[in-house]
């Protein structure tokens, strides 16, 4: 495990600056101090905006910010081993998945080096009325201005890279907010971007203080778009003291999957199994419930569940595991209660269910009333649900009863009822034949209902982080 007990400092206009105060980052496998990064609050906020605001009075033209992100996906692929250990140590994600984190941040800068060299506006087709005639139109996109961004623990690089590259792709200076347990990604990243030429202001990093650093995007007027992805709880308030900004959701999930009867049982229990367990379920779009037809249950189960016990629990910092902890042992003490709960309310717990050492098996539980927390809630651990099902519509209302609604999936060999249940699920995504966790960085990518109400993925990020303005000529 890389654990350089060095610290860290944090970004403000440029700088490498030091607060007297400090986080501490520990592995959530081992607690082993990983590092320790410079703590910051309110005041090194404002520092943050005051130079952000500064940054923005001499813009980068689009070529100068597509040459940066380009720089920044072409410097992260020189260090991905480094990158990919810095996410495994302090998210204690596995190696496996922590490689293909920095994979999938490389195409996240490089998709927003492509909108940064192509963002125009449109011709208005002013003479298709009367009042237009004689006029010629069109927009141009203006950067929104300062960003505030806020980042989860979950994804430490690229969630993080889809906040700061569409941002320098729309002309934004961002103030950037990384989860306290997994700061250091963050600024390796904002490191590469200085080392690929980004002036100072445009991007600063502020670690720490979570409520004192909100309260300053949520009041400081300069802050004119605040980008937050994490919990519902923390979202939506932040939005709602927000009124007059513009405050961008990404938030949690209770995945849906339908097997029907006709599907590749083979494929999609070996997809399933893959992508309900692979962090340890701490991915917002982690396979959470499984309806399984009830013709096939008993095989699917029969190729499921042996697939889900060879899973390898152990070290994230072993390249061969495949689950590892979860981020804190209180989150793993609160799945446990979610286990014994659904158990205690007459569940079967397929496998699973135990430690291993002191870390959580992938668990499968079996009828799990309706209302029990793994059925409807976010479980955000290696935990899924597996249920039969008589009906596809009966599926449909299944898989819809949350409140949630960012990506679902449907594995089925007919493509009329994969349309159909395509139109149905109420979620911002759906997946066919291919597990719902899945994501390419270029998607438009995020939720309906308590899911949240926007969509990421550079070209679409871009849109929100830019206004339209119009000119009107009179010819
Ligand atoms: P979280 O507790 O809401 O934290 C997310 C971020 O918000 C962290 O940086 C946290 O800082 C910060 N924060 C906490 N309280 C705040 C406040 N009062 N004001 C401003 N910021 C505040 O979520 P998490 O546990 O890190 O992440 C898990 C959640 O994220 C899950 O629900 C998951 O589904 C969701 N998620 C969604 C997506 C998506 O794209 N839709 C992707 C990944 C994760 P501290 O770390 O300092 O507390």
């Amino acid at each position: 495990m890389a654990t350089a007990t060095t610290e860290r400092a944090i970004l403000i206009g440029g700088k490498w600056v030091e607060t007297g105060d400090w986080l501490e980052v520990r592995s959530p496998y081992d607690g082993t101090l990983v590092r320790r990064v410079a703590k910051a609050g309110a005041g090194e906020t404002e520092q943050a905006l005051d130079a952000a605001e500064t940054a923005m009075r001499e813009p980068l033209p689009a070529h100068r910010r597509a040459a940066i992100l380009d720089g920044v996906a072409h410097l992260l692929e020189e260090r991905a081993d480094e990158a990919a250990r810095t996410i495994s140590a302090e998210a204690g994600k596995p190696m496996k998945a922590a490689r293909v984190e920095v994979a999938r941040a490389v195409s996240t800068f490089t998709m927003a080096a492509v909108e940064a060299r192509t963002l125009a506006g449109d011709v208005v087709p002013m003479d298709a009325s009367l009042a237009g005639a004689g006029k010629i139109a069109f927009t141009m996109r203006h950067p929104i201005g300062v960003v505030g961004a806020i980042s989860p623990f979950n994804f430490p690089l690229n969630l993080v890279a889809h906040k700061i590259a569409p941002a320098l792709a729309a002309g934004c200076a961002v103030v950037l907010k990384p989860a306290s347990q997994t700061p250091l990604s963050a600024l390796l990243v904002a490191e590469l971007e200085l080392e690929a030429g980004l002036p100072a202001g445009w991007l600063n990093v502020v670690c720490g203080l979570a409520s004192e650093i909100g309260d300053v995007f949520v009041t400081d007027e300069r802050v004119k778009l605040i980008t937050f992805t994490g919990s519902g709880s923390v979202g939506w308030k932040l939005r709602e003291r927000a009124a007059r900004k513009r405050v961008n959701l990404e938030l949690g999930n209770a995945t849906p999957v339908i097997v029907s009867a006709d599907a590749d049982l083979d494929d999609a229990a070996f997809r399933l199994a893959a992508n309900a367990f692979a962090f340890a379920g701490q991915s917002c779009i982690s396979v959470q419930r499984i309806y399984i037809e009830r013709g096939a249950y008993e095989t699917f189960l029969d190729r499921f569940l042996p697939r889900v016990e060879s899973l390898k629990v152990g070290d994230p910092a072993d390249e061969e595991t495949d689950v590892g902890p979860l981020i804190s042992t209180s989150e793993r003490d609160r799945v446990l209660s979610w286990v014994d709960d659904a158990r205690n309310r007459g569940a079967d717990v397929l496998t699973g269910g135990t430690l291993e050492g002191e870390l959580l098996r992938p668990t499968v539980i079996a009828g799990a009333p309706r209302d029990a927390k793994v059925s409807c809630d976010e479980v955000f651990g290696p935990v899924c649900t597996v249920s039969p099902y008589d009906t596809l519509d009966e599926a449909v209302a299944l898989a819809n009863g949350t409140r949630y609604g960012l990506q679902a999936g449907v594995f089925t060999r007919d493509v009329k009822a994969a349309l159909r249940v395509a139109r149905e699920l109420e979620f911002g995504g759906v997946t066919v034949n291919e597990a719902p966790t899945f994501r390419a960085d270029q998607m438009p990518y995020g939720g309906v209902k308590d899911s949240g109400n926007t969509r990421e993925g550079p070209a679409y990020a871009v849109r929100e982080m830019t206004e339209e303005r119009l000119v009107v000529l009179q010819l």
